[in-house]
């Protein structure tokens, strides 16, 4: 049967040992960023890369983008902040949208790095260093404009004034907030957001806001500040529920069989025996399960493609595999090291994460380090 398998679905696989190949379109990528930074012009576009540029690589994403004239670059954590410093040139600022844990305010302040200050109490200890070293220091201000998770509380914003002023140490980049229904454009927590901010903004006159996320973006200049803060459209994602996608796909995903067999009618298939045959079928075992970040959840759902023809998952997914129906192609048509689309031209990271019962996010930065990642 393997002789029979057509040479081009085996062209790619390589000698490096894995079974999946996820191949990072870094031009995509850059067009990406472009559309989003004449989007918010005259403001301008940073780039999200935390949780390595959202799965993708955040040493391969995040130079390219300076390549490309992003000069602003947000991390979560101060770790990924540590990693990514040495690899930018100085020019680039890089934000730590967590801030910072006690005991970590000397480290960024020597490495260069910003924190966002997300209460008063890291504000005092950012403050106690400016002054402890003698020098001024860079912060971004994130007050919480109604999401709850992270940020100044509103009212506390005349403290906060007032411990600037006391200190005269702490240079403010920007006041920033985050959205938490950017997604949807029709949600009135959006407007409730940016009127809060506004009221928050009157107290710091001089300072320039960092508001929009990929779906701020595109609710409108009202949104932008001067500082937008995408990630998720940089890497493909749909910005906006509902609506048609305006980015470029940058992620596709293949995946090697490792096994096909025909079974007959009643066959039971996978842990648990969950799914039973109902007719005569072929199946194909493909080398990417659960701990490669395609969640358990797709059992009998959900589905994977070759040559544009759907093939349907069957049983429950493994740690290290799944099962397909590949019925609907003729024989031989796939054998041992053909490959597999999981995300590509048929299916987006929407149909897979919608078919999972999650969120795009949550399958990109899912995607384990046992596939072969390439650029492109
Ligand atoms: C993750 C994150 C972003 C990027 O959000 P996307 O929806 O991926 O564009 C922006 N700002 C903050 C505070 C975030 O946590």
């Amino acid at each position: 049967m393997d002789g029979a398998v057509s040479e081009n679905r085996q062209a790619k696989a390589s000698t490096g040992g894995a079974s999946g190949y996820l191949t990072v379109d870094l031009s995509a990528l850059a067009r990406n960023y472009d559309r989003l930074a004449a989007d918010v012009a005259p403001a301008r576009a940073a780039a999200v890369v935390k949780a390595d540029a959202y799965g993708l690589g955040a040493d391969r994403v995040a130079a390219k983008l300076y390549a490309h004239g992003c000069r602003h670059f947000f991390v979560a954590q101060f770790i990924e902040a540590l990693r990514l410093r040495p690899l930018l040139s100085r020019d680039a600022e890089i934000f730590v949208l967590n801030g910072l844990q006690p005991g970590n305010e000397r480290v960024c302040a020597e490495a260069g790095i910003i924190p966002v200050i997300n209460s008063l109490e890291q504000l005092q200890q950012w403050a106690g260093v400016a002054v402890s070293q003698n020098r001024r220091l860079p912060a971004v201000l994130q007050f919480d404009t109604g999401m709850s998770r992270l940020g100044i509380p509103p009212e506390e914003r005349l403290q906060v004034a007032a411990m600037l002023a006391t200190c005269g140490m702490i240079d403010i980049l920007f006041i920033m907030s985050h959205l938490a229904s950017a997604d949807e454009p029709d949600n009135a927590q959006n407007g409730d957001q940016l009127a809060e901010l506004g009221r928050i903004a009157a107290e710091f006159p001089e300072a320039d806001l960092c508001f929009a996320n990929s779906g701020g973006i595109f609710l409108g200049e009202a949104y932008h500040g001067v500082l937008a803060r995408p990630g998720i459209a940089l890497y493909g994602g749909a910005p906006t529920a509902g609506r048609t996608n305006p980015m470029e796909p940058v992620v596709h995903l293949e995946v090697a069989v490792v096994q096909t067999r025909t079974v007959p009618a009643g066959t039971r298939v996978g842990y648990g025996g969950a799914h039973v045959a109902a007719d005569a079928t072929h199946l194909a075992t493909i080398a990417a399960g659960y701990a490669d970040g395609l969640p358990r959840s797709l059992s009998d759902r959900g589905a994977v493609y070759c040559d544009g023809v759907r093939l349907p998952i069957v049983g429950r997914v493994s740690m290290d595999s799944i099962t397909i129906d590949i019925s609907a192609l003729s024989e031989g048509c796939l054998g041992l090291g053909s490959l597999v689309e999981v995300l590509g031209p048929n299916q987006t990271l929407e149909d897979i994460a919608r078919d999972a019962g999650t969120i795009a996010y949550e399958i990109l930065t899912g995607l384990g380090d046992r596939y072969e990642r390439r650029y492109r």
